[in-house]
Protein backbone atom coordinates (compact mmCIF):
# COMPACT_ATOMS: atom_id res chain seq x y z
CA UNK A 1 0.00 0.00 0.00
CA UNK A 2 3.22 2.14 0.93
CA UNK A 3 4.12 1.97 -2.70
CA UNK A 4 0.76 2.90 -4.03
CA UNK A 5 0.47 6.51 -1.40
CA UNK A 6 3.78 7.47 -3.42
CA UNK A 7 3.23 7.39 -6.66
CA UNK A 8 0.17 8.53 -5.89
CA UNK A 9 2.28 11.44 -4.07
CA UNK A 10 4.19 11.80 -6.95
CA UNK A 11 0.98 12.69 -9.29
CA UNK A 12 1.92 9.26 -11.40
CA UNK A 13 -1.11 7.47 -12.44
CA UNK A 14 -2.10 3.88 -10.78
CA UNK A 15 -3.73 1.21 -12.75
CA UNK A 16 -6.83 -1.00 -11.84
CA UNK A 17 -5.31 -3.41 -9.79
CA UNK A 18 -3.59 -0.89 -7.79
CA UNK A 19 -6.65 1.60 -7.97
CA UNK A 20 -8.67 -1.47 -6.69
CA UNK A 21 -6.56 -1.86 -3.78
CA UNK A 22 -6.85 1.19 -2.86
CA UNK A 23 -10.41 2.09 -3.16
CA UNK A 24 -10.52 -1.41 -0.70
CA UNK A 25 -7.95 -0.93 1.87
CA UNK A 26 -6.55 2.50 1.76
CA UNK A 27 -6.42 4.37 5.13
CA UNK A 28 -9.71 7.00 4.99
CA UNK A 29 -7.45 9.94 5.97
CA UNK A 30 -4.83 8.93 3.82
CA UNK A 31 -7.15 8.90 0.82
CA UNK A 32 -8.81 12.08 1.98
CA UNK A 33 -5.30 13.55 2.17
CA UNK A 34 -4.08 12.49 -1.51
CA UNK A 35 -7.19 13.82 -3.36
CA UNK A 36 -6.87 16.79 -1.14
CA UNK A 37 -2.96 17.13 -2.86
CA UNK A 38 -4.22 16.72 -6.49
CA UNK A 39 -7.08 18.77 -5.92
CA UNK A 40 -4.73 21.62 -4.79
CA UNK A 41 -2.46 20.69 -8.02
CA UNK A 42 -4.98 21.36 -10.31
CA UNK A 43 -6.46 24.10 -8.50
CA UNK A 44 -4.25 25.64 -6.81
CA UNK A 45 -6.73 28.75 -5.62
CA UNK A 46 -8.62 28.38 -2.55
CA UNK A 47 -11.81 28.60 -4.65
CA UNK A 48 -14.60 26.56 -4.63
CA UNK A 49 -17.73 27.25 -7.89
CA UNK A 50 -21.10 26.01 -8.24
CA UNK A 51 -24.16 26.98 -10.50
CA UNK A 52 -27.30 28.15 -9.74
CA UNK A 53 -29.31 25.89 -12.31
CA UNK A 54 -32.87 24.25 -12.94
CA UNK A 55 -33.74 20.63 -13.65
CA UNK A 56 -36.85 20.26 -16.01
CA UNK A 57 -38.30 16.62 -16.57
CA UNK A 58 -39.92 16.78 -20.06
CA UNK A 59 -41.89 13.63 -19.66
CA UNK A 60 -42.15 10.93 -16.62
CA UNK A 61 -43.49 8.32 -19.09
CA UNK A 62 -40.24 5.69 -19.35
CA UNK A 63 -40.80 2.05 -20.79
CA UNK A 64 -37.17 0.97 -19.44
CA UNK A 65 -38.01 0.63 -15.75
CA UNK A 66 -34.69 0.93 -13.70
CA UNK A 67 -35.17 -0.76 -10.76
CA UNK A 68 -33.56 2.04 -8.90
CA UNK A 69 -36.05 4.65 -10.00
CA UNK A 70 -38.71 6.62 -8.49
CA UNK A 71 -39.56 8.77 -10.74
CA UNK A 72 -41.26 6.61 -14.14
CA UNK A 73 -44.56 6.44 -14.90
CA UNK A 74 -46.20 3.57 -17.25
CA UNK A 75 -48.35 5.05 -20.01
CA UNK A 76 -51.60 6.26 -19.22
CA UNK A 77 -50.85 6.44 -15.89
CA UNK A 78 -52.76 9.03 -13.76
CA UNK A 79 -49.89 10.93 -12.88
CA UNK A 80 -48.08 10.69 -16.08
CA UNK A 81 -47.24 13.66 -18.40
CA UNK A 82 -44.82 15.31 -21.05
CA UNK A 83 -44.64 19.11 -21.49
CA UNK A 84 -45.56 20.55 -24.28
CA UNK A 85 -42.44 22.48 -25.85
CA UNK A 86 -44.76 25.51 -24.81
CA UNK A 87 -44.64 24.51 -21.78
CA UNK A 88 -41.07 24.28 -21.39
CA UNK A 89 -40.12 27.51 -22.58
CA UNK A 90 -42.49 28.85 -20.03
CA UNK A 91 -40.36 26.96 -17.16
CA UNK A 92 -37.06 27.89 -18.79
CA UNK A 93 -38.47 31.71 -18.88
CA UNK A 94 -39.60 31.66 -15.24
CA UNK A 95 -35.96 29.89 -14.13
CA UNK A 96 -34.21 33.03 -16.30
CA UNK A 97 -36.38 35.56 -14.42
CA UNK A 98 -34.74 33.65 -10.89
CA UNK A 99 -31.33 34.56 -11.87
CA UNK A 100 -30.09 30.56 -13.70
CA UNK A 101 -27.75 29.72 -15.67
CA UNK A 102 -28.69 26.68 -16.99
CA UNK A 103 -31.53 24.60 -17.41
CA UNK A 104 -30.29 21.13 -17.26
CA UNK A 105 -33.50 19.05 -19.02
CA UNK A 106 -34.02 15.51 -18.90
CA UNK A 107 -37.10 12.92 -19.09
CA UNK A 108 -37.70 9.45 -19.37
CA UNK A 109 -37.53 7.09 -22.42
CA UNK A 110 -41.06 7.62 -24.10
CA UNK A 111 -41.60 5.97 -27.07
CA UNK A 112 -44.73 8.20 -27.86
CA UNK A 113 -42.30 11.64 -28.61
CA UNK A 114 -41.84 12.52 -32.00
CA UNK A 115 -37.94 12.89 -32.92
CA UNK A 116 -38.94 16.92 -33.82
CA UNK A 117 -40.13 17.52 -30.09
CA UNK A 118 -36.50 17.14 -29.16
CA UNK A 119 -35.16 18.96 -31.93
CA UNK A 120 -37.46 22.04 -31.50
CA UNK A 121 -37.20 22.01 -27.79
CA UNK A 122 -33.72 22.69 -28.14
CA UNK A 123 -34.45 25.40 -30.70
CA UNK A 124 -36.73 26.78 -28.68
CA UNK A 125 -34.98 26.96 -24.92
CA UNK A 126 -31.79 28.33 -27.01
CA UNK A 127 -33.23 31.58 -28.03
CA UNK A 128 -33.29 32.27 -23.90
CA UNK A 129 -30.07 33.63 -21.83
CA UNK A 130 -30.36 30.11 -20.23
CA UNK A 131 -27.66 27.71 -21.01
CA UNK A 132 -29.38 24.35 -22.36
CA UNK A 133 -27.83 21.36 -20.93
CA UNK A 134 -29.81 18.88 -21.64
CA UNK A 135 -30.14 14.69 -22.35
CA UNK A 136 -28.12 11.76 -21.52
CA UNK A 137 -27.06 9.03 -23.39
CA UNK A 138 -30.07 6.74 -23.20
CA UNK A 139 -32.23 9.71 -24.51
CA UNK A 140 -29.65 10.14 -27.68
CA UNK A 141 -29.79 6.63 -28.50
CA UNK A 142 -33.87 6.64 -28.27
CA UNK A 143 -33.29 10.10 -30.61
CA UNK A 144 -31.77 7.29 -32.89
CA UNK A 145 -34.29 4.31 -33.12
CA UNK A 146 -37.15 6.85 -33.61
CA UNK A 147 -35.45 8.57 -36.37
CA UNK A 148 -33.89 5.95 -38.02
CA UNK A 149 -30.68 8.60 -37.97
CA UNK A 150 -26.79 7.70 -36.97
CA UNK A 151 -25.82 9.16 -33.50
CA UNK A 152 -23.80 11.00 -35.64
CA UNK A 153 -26.20 12.96 -37.56
CA UNK A 154 -28.73 13.26 -34.37
CA UNK A 155 -25.62 15.43 -32.43
CA UNK A 156 -25.45 17.34 -35.54
CA UNK A 157 -29.31 17.95 -35.47
CA UNK A 158 -29.36 18.97 -31.96
CA UNK A 159 -25.76 20.94 -32.44
CA UNK A 160 -27.48 22.91 -34.68
CA UNK A 161 -30.46 23.50 -33.26
CA UNK A 162 -27.89 25.19 -29.92
CA UNK A 163 -26.78 22.52 -28.09
CA UNK A 164 -23.37 22.10 -26.71
CA UNK A 165 -23.49 20.91 -23.04
CA UNK A 166 -25.41 17.48 -22.62
CA UNK A 167 -25.24 15.88 -18.94
CA UNK A 168 -23.45 12.27 -17.93
CA UNK A 169 -26.78 10.63 -17.13
CA UNK A 170 -27.84 7.13 -17.82
CA UNK A 171 -24.20 5.56 -16.81
CA UNK A 172 -25.16 4.31 -13.50
CA UNK A 173 -22.51 1.63 -13.14
CA UNK A 174 -20.67 0.79 -16.34
CA UNK A 175 -20.05 -2.84 -15.52
CA UNK A 176 -22.57 -5.18 -17.88
CA UNK A 177 -22.94 -7.48 -13.99
CA UNK A 178 -24.53 -4.78 -12.71
CA UNK A 179 -26.32 -3.15 -15.25
CA UNK A 180 -27.62 -6.44 -16.34
CA UNK A 181 -29.79 -6.76 -12.08
CA UNK A 182 -30.28 -2.85 -12.00
CA UNK A 183 -31.10 -1.74 -15.47
CA UNK A 184 -31.43 -4.52 -18.16
CA UNK A 185 -33.70 -2.55 -20.51
CA UNK A 186 -30.81 0.55 -20.57
CA UNK A 187 -28.25 0.71 -22.90
CA UNK A 188 -25.05 -1.20 -22.35
CA UNK A 189 -21.53 0.34 -20.87
CA UNK A 190 -20.18 0.05 -24.67
CA UNK A 191 -23.14 2.28 -25.95
CA UNK A 192 -22.86 4.73 -23.44
CA UNK A 193 -19.21 5.52 -24.16
CA UNK A 194 -19.75 5.38 -28.34
CA UNK A 195 -22.41 7.66 -27.83
CA UNK A 196 -20.97 9.96 -25.39
CA UNK A 197 -17.54 9.86 -27.53
CA UNK A 198 -19.51 10.79 -30.58
CA UNK A 199 -20.67 14.09 -28.47
CA UNK A 200 -17.27 14.85 -27.70
CA UNK A 201 -16.01 14.10 -31.22
CA UNK A 202 -18.48 16.78 -32.30
CA UNK A 203 -17.31 19.38 -29.32
CA UNK A 204 -20.14 18.65 -27.41
CA UNK A 205 -18.73 18.99 -23.50
CA UNK A 206 -20.43 16.19 -21.53
CA UNK A 207 -20.15 15.34 -17.60
CA UNK A 208 -19.50 11.63 -16.52
CA UNK A 209 -21.41 10.41 -13.81
CA UNK A 210 -21.49 7.50 -10.95
CA UNK A 211 -24.59 6.25 -8.84
CA UNK A 212 -23.01 3.69 -6.04
CA UNK A 213 -23.89 2.56 -2.99
CA UNK A 214 -26.51 -0.42 -4.24
CA UNK A 215 -25.65 -3.88 -5.38
CA UNK A 216 -21.91 -2.87 -6.93
CA UNK A 217 -18.65 -3.71 -5.59
CA UNK A 218 -15.35 -2.53 -5.72
CA UNK A 219 -14.06 -3.75 -8.65
CA UNK A 220 -17.37 -2.69 -10.66
CA UNK A 221 -16.42 1.00 -9.60
CA UNK A 222 -12.88 0.73 -10.66
CA UNK A 223 -14.38 -0.87 -14.14
CA UNK A 224 -16.65 2.63 -14.06
CA UNK A 225 -13.85 4.48 -13.46
CA UNK A 226 -11.35 2.91 -15.84
CA UNK A 227 -13.99 3.51 -18.52
CA UNK A 228 -14.28 7.16 -18.46
CA UNK A 229 -10.70 7.79 -17.63
CA UNK A 230 -10.12 5.76 -21.26
CA UNK A 231 -12.59 7.93 -22.85
CA UNK A 232 -10.92 11.16 -21.12
CA UNK A 233 -7.33 10.41 -22.65
CA UNK A 234 -9.01 9.99 -25.98
CA UNK A 235 -11.20 12.66 -25.84
CA UNK A 236 -10.91 15.19 -23.28
CA UNK A 237 -15.26 15.91 -23.28
CA UNK A 238 -15.26 15.23 -20.09
CA UNK A 239 -16.18 18.28 -18.02
CA UNK A 240 -16.21 17.35 -14.42
CA UNK A 241 -17.49 13.63 -12.52
CA UNK A 242 -20.17 13.51 -10.32
CA UNK A 243 -20.90 10.47 -8.34
CA UNK A 244 -24.02 10.07 -6.05
CA UNK A 245 -25.68 7.40 -3.57
CA UNK A 246 -28.17 5.33 -4.34
CA UNK A 247 -31.70 6.74 -2.52
CA UNK A 248 -33.48 3.69 -1.33
CA UNK A 249 -36.78 5.16 -0.64
CA UNK A 250 -39.51 4.42 -3.08
CA UNK A 251 -38.00 2.19 -5.28
CA UNK A 252 -37.50 -1.73 -5.99
CA UNK A 253 -34.03 -1.74 -5.91
CA UNK A 254 -34.18 0.17 -2.50
CA UNK A 255 -35.73 -3.13 -1.26
CA UNK A 256 -33.16 -5.54 -2.23
CA UNK A 257 -30.20 -3.03 -0.42
CA UNK A 258 -30.04 -3.76 2.87
CA UNK A 259 -26.55 -1.30 3.41
CA UNK A 260 -26.72 1.73 4.42
CA UNK A 261 -24.23 4.18 2.53
CA UNK A 262 -22.89 6.26 4.80
CA UNK A 263 -21.02 9.98 4.44
CA UNK A 264 -17.89 8.18 4.99
CA UNK A 265 -18.74 5.60 2.60
CA UNK A 266 -19.35 8.78 -0.09
CA UNK A 267 -16.35 10.84 1.27
CA UNK A 268 -14.01 7.65 0.60
CA UNK A 269 -15.15 6.98 -2.79
CA UNK A 270 -15.06 10.88 -3.85
CA UNK A 271 -11.29 10.93 -2.43
CA UNK A 272 -10.77 7.90 -4.66
CA UNK A 273 -12.15 9.25 -7.56
CA UNK A 274 -10.32 12.48 -7.44
CA UNK A 275 -7.33 9.96 -7.22
CA UNK A 276 -8.03 7.47 -9.98
CA UNK A 277 -9.47 10.31 -12.62
CA UNK A 278 -6.08 12.17 -12.61
CA UNK A 279 -7.41 13.21 -16.11
CA UNK A 280 -10.36 15.02 -14.61
CA UNK A 281 -10.18 19.00 -13.76
CA UNK A 282 -13.54 19.20 -12.37
CA UNK A 283 -14.87 16.85 -9.21
CA UNK A 284 -18.08 17.61 -8.17
CA UNK A 285 -19.41 17.41 -4.39
CA UNK A 286 -22.70 15.94 -4.31
CA UNK A 287 -24.12 17.99 -1.27
CA UNK A 288 -27.78 18.00 -2.35
CA UNK A 289 -27.69 14.09 -1.44
CA UNK A 290 -25.19 13.86 1.12
CA UNK A 291 -25.90 17.21 3.14
CA UNK A 292 -24.26 20.16 4.48
CA UNK A 293 -21.98 18.50 6.56
CA UNK A 294 -20.65 16.01 4.42
CA UNK A 295 -20.36 18.45 1.50
CA UNK A 296 -18.23 20.95 3.51
CA UNK A 297 -15.84 17.81 4.26
CA UNK A 298 -16.19 16.91 0.70
CA UNK A 299 -14.29 19.96 -0.31
CA UNK A 300 -11.34 18.45 1.65
CA UNK A 301 -11.69 15.65 0.13
CA UNK A 302 -10.63 16.15 -3.67
CA UNK A 303 -14.05 17.94 -4.52
CA UNK A 304 -13.48 21.42 -6.27
CA UNK A 305 -16.85 22.11 -6.98
CA UNK A 306 -20.24 22.39 -5.04
CA UNK A 307 -22.38 21.07 -8.25
CA UNK A 308 -25.32 22.95 -8.65
CA UNK A 309 -28.01 24.97 -6.29
CA UNK A 310 -31.44 23.75 -7.91
CA UNK A 311 -34.35 25.80 -8.99
CA UNK A 312 -36.54 22.52 -9.37
CA UNK A 313 -35.92 19.12 -8.83
CA UNK A 314 -37.98 15.62 -9.55
CA UNK A 315 -35.99 12.86 -9.71
CA UNK A 316 -34.82 13.09 -6.17
CA UNK A 317 -37.56 14.44 -4.39
CA UNK A 318 -39.88 11.50 -5.89
CA UNK A 319 -37.17 8.76 -3.68
CA UNK A 320 -37.68 10.93 -0.89
CA UNK A 321 -35.40 13.12 -0.47
CA UNK A 322 -35.60 16.82 -0.17
CA UNK A 323 -32.81 19.64 -0.41
CA UNK A 324 -33.13 23.00 -0.02
CA UNK A 325 -31.40 26.54 0.12
CA UNK A 326 -29.82 29.50 -1.42
CA UNK A 327 -26.85 30.48 -3.08
CA UNK A 328 -26.54 32.69 0.42
CA UNK A 329 -26.70 29.42 1.69
CA UNK A 330 -24.19 27.82 -0.68
CA UNK A 331 -21.96 30.42 -0.16
CA UNK A 332 -21.88 30.63 3.30
CA UNK A 333 -20.89 26.51 3.68
CA UNK A 334 -18.72 27.12 1.31
CA UNK A 335 -17.11 29.68 3.55
CA UNK A 336 -17.16 27.74 6.84
CA UNK A 337 -14.93 24.96 4.79
CA UNK A 338 -12.43 27.93 4.21
CA UNK A 339 -12.85 28.74 0.70
CA UNK A 340 -14.20 31.52 -1.80
CA UNK A 341 -17.47 30.56 -3.16
CA UNK A 342 -17.17 31.39 -7.10
CA UNK A 343 -20.64 31.26 -9.43
CA UNK A 344 -19.55 29.50 -12.31
CA UNK A 345 -21.23 28.66 -15.88
CA UNK A 346 -22.24 24.92 -17.20
CA UNK A 347 -18.41 25.18 -19.10
CA UNK A 348 -16.54 26.24 -16.16
CA UNK A 349 -16.15 29.69 -16.57
CA UNK A 350 -16.15 31.68 -13.51
CA UNK A 351 -18.88 34.37 -13.37
CA UNK A 352 -18.96 35.91 -9.85
CA UNK A 353 -17.37 35.51 -6.74
CA UNK A 354 -19.57 36.05 -3.65
S1 LIG B 1 -33.74 6.13 -14.52
FE1 LIG B 1 -34.33 7.07 -16.45
S2 LIG B 1 -34.35 5.34 -17.90
FE2 LIG B 1 -34.44 4.44 -15.86
S3 LIG B 1 -36.64 4.21 -15.41
FE3 LIG B 1 -36.01 6.19 -14.56
S4 LIG B 1 -36.51 7.64 -16.15
FE4 LIG B 1 -36.45 5.62 -17.12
Amino acid sequence: MKEIYKKVEKFERINKEEGLRLLADGDFLKLGELANRIRFKKHPKREVTFILDTNINYTNVCSIKCSFCAFYRDKGADDAYTLSIDELVLKVKEAELKGVETALIQGGLNDDIPYDYYIDMVRELSKSNVHVHAFSPPEIDLMGKISGKSIKEVFEDLKNAGLNTMPGGGAEILSERVRKKISPKKIDSDRWIDIMREAHKQNIKTTATMMFGHIENEEDIVEHLSRIRKLQDETKGFSAFIAWDFKKENNKLGKMVSKNTTGIDYLRLLAFSRIFLDNFDNIQASWASQGQDVGEVALHFGANDMGSMLVEENVMRQAGFRASSSVNAIAQLIKKAGFQPVLRTTKYEKIKYL
